[in-house]
């Protein structure tokens, strides 16, 4: 069957494409916050949806095992693009990646001094292409989640993290003390099977493309 595979991750994203579904006319048979299933069908036989963890949507995308996803820029600019068409901002899952510090700490003095800053992240390429820009010199720490905690527990002097509402930051006494760029989803289609599947894929581009505000 020549079908297509769509790459979703669960929560947010999910709930914010299924508009965008609807409006190409694709409805899921199944929700992946209750049903196990990873395969989920929709009402179109020739359309499937994998739940994928959020970071991997560009690499199931990349190799083809989905023809398109959709994915975050933050996890865009991680993963790197290869392989991806990235057509369409779809303007949701909207944020914004901050560099955040404890209350109280002087960052732009620390930035001034020309000090080794000790930053925690789950962002390394990113963090890292921002703080070389500014010739600011940083030991970059992995984290995996919960950034907020390292500045705490003194792993790190700052983090770089996600923010919506600062929420997080204010319930952990932190403040966010630099935007470094905004955040939304993309739509990223295989650039191998936009060629084969030229057909089937430019009707759900152009529709997402339609209901995009
Ligand atoms: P996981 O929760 O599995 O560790 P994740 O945190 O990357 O992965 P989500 O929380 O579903 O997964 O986030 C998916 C995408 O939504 C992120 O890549 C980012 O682009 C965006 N996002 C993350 N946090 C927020 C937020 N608080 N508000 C709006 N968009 C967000
Ligand atoms: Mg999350």
């Amino acid at each position: 069957m020549q079908g297509i595979t769509l790459a979703l991750s669960k929560g947010r994203i999910f709930e914010e494409t299924l508009p965008l579904l609807a409006a190409a006319g694709i409805v899921p048979t199944d929700d992946p916050e209750t049903s196990r299933k990873l395969i989920i069908d929709t009402n179109r036989p020739d359309v499937r949806l994998v739940i994928v963890r959020a970071s991997d949507t560009p690499t199931y995308v990349q190799y083809g095992a989905a023809d398109l996803g959709i994915a975050g820029k933050d996890v865009l600019l991680e993963h790197g693009g290869g392989g991806l068409y990235q057509p369409l901002d779809l303007k949701i899952a909207r944020c914004r990646l901050s560099v955040a510090t404890p209350a109280g700490f002087d960052y732009e003095q620390a930035v001034r001094r020309g000090a080794r800053l000790k930053v925690a992240t789950k962002y390394l390429h990113t963090a890292r292409e921002h703080f070389a820009a500014k010739g600011v010199h940083v030991d970059l720490i992995k984290l995996y989640g919960s950034m907020e905690l390292a500045p705490l527990v003194g792993l790190a002097d700052a983090i770089v993290d996600l923010v919506s509402s600062g929420g997080t930051l204010r319930a952990n006494n932190l403040v966010e003390v630099e935007h470094i760029m905004d955040i939304s989803s993309r739509l990223v289609i295989n650039q191998a099977a936009l060629k084969v599947k030229h057909g089937l894929l430019m009707p759900i581009l152009e529709a997402f493309e339609g209901a995009v505000q």
